[in-house]
């Protein structure tokens, strides 16, 4: 009797979710699949052997993709980032400006429309500001790195300028505000520097 054995890998799905596949140029589902050598008998697995690694792959084109692929955001997500990341930081300056003003709580409301929320509103504002007083110290760091990372410097610039001028609505800088500002332009990745820079112009601007 002749024995035809052998060594061959079988993956197996061990979880699925959607990625930005690069191959297909789009959002798609993806299977995280984990590898394992077998010792194959008649071409059947019989015993298992060594890990040989794990993938990602695209369940539409089949493309393979390291793990790391996860970390990049899907088209979704990137559409998401500015209109979440103008939220939080407009959040936090209304906070640091005491959050009562009418003017600051009007100009908070026409950035957050201008980054994409087309019906945010009195009661969207209210909601924002009483979860913010709960969750002390505010996470500015997430969204607003998710922001940073797809835009360049000038539209960092116009996005802070944007800011600045919610605690500038009411008058003068507070120094809440600018400590508000400057730890917005920290969480954009930019300098002291380049902050001092944009807050300046923009309160030039602002009482011209
Ligand atoms: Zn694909």
């Amino acid at each position: 009797m002749l024995l035809i054995f052998g060594l061959r890998v079988f993956y197996r799905a061990v979880g699925q979710g959607m990625f930005h596949c690069q191959r297909c140029g789009g959002d798609r589902e993806y299977r995280h699949r984990a590898g394992r050598r077998w010792f194959t008998l008649f071409f059947i697995p019989v015993i298992p052997l060594n890990h040989v690694g794990e993938h990602v792959q695209c369940t539409i084109c089949g493309t393979r993709y390291r793990m790391d692929v996860l970390s990049l955001p899907t088209t979704a997500q990137m559409q998401e980032a500015l209109p979440d990341g103008m939220r939080a930081a407009a959040i936090a300056m209304l906070r640091a400006g005491g959050g009562s003003s009418a003017a600051a709580r009007r100009r908070a409301m026409d950035a957050i429309k201008g980054a994409g929320v087309a019906d945010y509103d009195d009661v969207a504002l209210d909601a924002d500001l009483s979860a913010a007083v709960m969750s002390a110290p505010p996470d500015l760091a997430g969204p607003l790195n998710r922001v940073a990372i797809q835009l360049a410097v000038p539209a960092r610039e116009w996005f802070l300028a944007e800011v600045v001028r919610i605690g500038l609505a009411d008058g003068m800088l507070s120094d809440d505000e600018r400590h508000a500002a400057r730890e917005v332009a920290a969480q954009l990745g930019m300098t002291p520097a380049q902050a001092r820079g944009v807050i300046s112009m923009t309160e030039e601007g602002a009482s011209a």
